[in-house]
């Protein structure tokens, strides 16, 4: 529990209490398993990988795979060679996966471990099958995030398997396609971008994409390799794509980037679509790309969210929020609270990047430019400052409940990880419908505050 923290703030800058993120494999495991039979495997300890799976287990609440190098004493003396072509030739056997993804960790970045050339003997050696595939991204946990790590492993994907074909332009716009690279969001939110594509009628690839592999129905059976995640054959065509929509300059941002730069496909950066404008954004950019029209049913959509936003107004107006996330999910959600006439107060990441609090910042120039915005930033400062002036509200991951709980603050869950909640994983928080969901648990978190705290004079049966 947090009774012990203190109001007077001490400046610190070499040290973070209760960080606001975790450690970069994590996200590149999670990217991984977005890849048709993938393995992830982890060249490093197997402490490591033991926590990075158990860790997005818990988020999930779905069996996570991954393999490991194991290292032990010898490794980290005499490097992880040996290791790795032992795991390689032990997965391959025994698993039999389409591609292997490689992550580093601390101790494998620490020793100076050298991927490329591991895998370059492998494959000289024969202990990578034919028509078999191995990727890798360098992840060391002593810089960066989770979501680092999830941006690497992404650009990884683009780095060893899209290829231009070498088509005409023409060729191209005959039948053209989109990428879109959806960024650190839950499997039920790609499946939801996925229904929103379709029903825009537009040809896309996307990559990384969880859904089908992370949220399977329960039919009795355990496969080790779902049916979902985006093929090998998928993430090469988006070479030859006609764009990237990249959503999220920090998970998404990086990979596209690549891909324009290794095969000319010009990429739009947008920001995740959580709450009414960007998700707009998101739609209009499917148009402009597709050169579709939007269809009626996503506009009856948008125009219950409008309703909800007209009815909910009064219980939002005016709120103190304090936020704290990934930096993509947050910059999004800002957006999205100033639109529902909330008032961050304290917006906070504990990723790195000035993009965090100039974006920020710009959104909250006009609603609420007092706002305390901070990237690198953790937990601890969050509480204090919310010891000094508190909020009506706060949103973030699972963590800040013990916040919420010694502060008696109404809280949400939204982000990464949610450890003692379940919908993330069946409900979307993108689009229309995800926003609405989203005012919606907003609303009951005030609103199960008042009624429990409110004198019984003012207990109201309708509200
Ligand atoms: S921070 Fe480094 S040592 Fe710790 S679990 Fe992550 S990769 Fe392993």
């Amino acid at each position: 529990m947090l009774d012990g923290t203190t109001a007077e703030i001490k400046p610190r800058e070499a040290l973070r209490i209760n960080p606001a993120k975790t450690c970069q494999p994590i996200g590149a495991m999670y990217a991984a398993l977005g890849i048709h039979g993938c393995m992830p495997h982890s060249h490093g300890s197997q402490g490591c990988c033991a926590y990075h799976r158990s860790h997005l287990t818990r988020h999930f609440k779905e069996p996570v795979v991954a393999t490991s190098s194991s290292f032990t004493e010898g490794a980290s003396v005499f490097g992880g060679l040996a290791n790795m072509t032992q795991a390689l030739s032990n997965i391959f056997t025994i698993y039999d996966p389409k591609i292997v993804a490689v992550h580093t960790t601390c101790l494998s970045e620490v020793i100076g471990d050298d991927i490329p050339m591991m895998i370059k003997k492998a494959t000289e050696e024969g202990i990578i099958p034919a028509g078999k595939v191995v990727i890798h991204a360098n992840t060391p946990s002593f810089v960066g995030s989770h979501v680092t790590g999830f941006a690497s492993m992404v650009t990884a994907m683009v780095k060893y398997l899209s290829e231009s074909s070498g088509k005409t332009e023409a060729q191209l716009k005959d039948e053209p396609q989109l990428n879109i690279i959806p960024g650190y969001i839950d499997p039920a939110d790609m499946r939801e971008l996925k229904r929103i594509i379709k029903e825009m009628g537009v040809k896309t690839v996307l990559f990384p994409d969880t859904s089908g592999v992370l949220d399977l129905p329960q039919d009795g059976r355990y496969r080790m390799f779902p049916s979902g995640g985006a093929t090998i054959e998928q993430i090469k065509s988006a070479g030859d794509s006609v764009g990237t929509i990249a959503l999220g300059h920090f998970a998404s941002h990086p990979a596209a980037e690549k891909l324009d730069e290794k095969c000319n496909v010009p990429c739009a950066l947008l920001e995740l679509p959580y709450g009414l404008t960007n998700t707009d954004r998101f739609i209009h950019a499917l148009r402009n790309h597709g050169g579709v029209d939007v269809p009626g049913t996503l506009g009856e959509e948008r125009g219950r969210l409008l309703d909800a936003m007209g009815d909910m107004h009064q219980y939002f107006h005016g709120k103190r929020v304090a936020i704290a996330g990934d930096p993509d999910h947050v910059i999004a959600l800002t957006q999205f609270l100033v639109e529902l006439d909330m008032k961050p107060a304290y917006v906070i990441t504990g990723s790195s990047g000035n993009h965090f609090e100039q974006r920020v910042t710009e959104i909250l120039k006009d609603q609420a430019p007092e706002a305390i915005v901070k990237q690198n930033s953790d937990l601890f400062a969050l509480h204090q400052w919310i010891k000094n002036q508190p909020v009506d509200l706060l949103i973030g991951n699972t963590y800040c409940k013990y916040i919420a709980h010694v502060e008696k603050i109404p809280f949400v869950r939204f982000g990464f990880p949610v450890l003692d909640r379940m919908g993330h994983r069946y409900f979307p928080g993108v689009g229309y419908m995800g926003a609405l969901r989203l005012m919606e648990k907003i609303n009951d978190a005030l609103l199960d505050h008042k009624d429990r705290e409110c004198p019984e004079e003012t207990f109201e049966l309708i509200q």
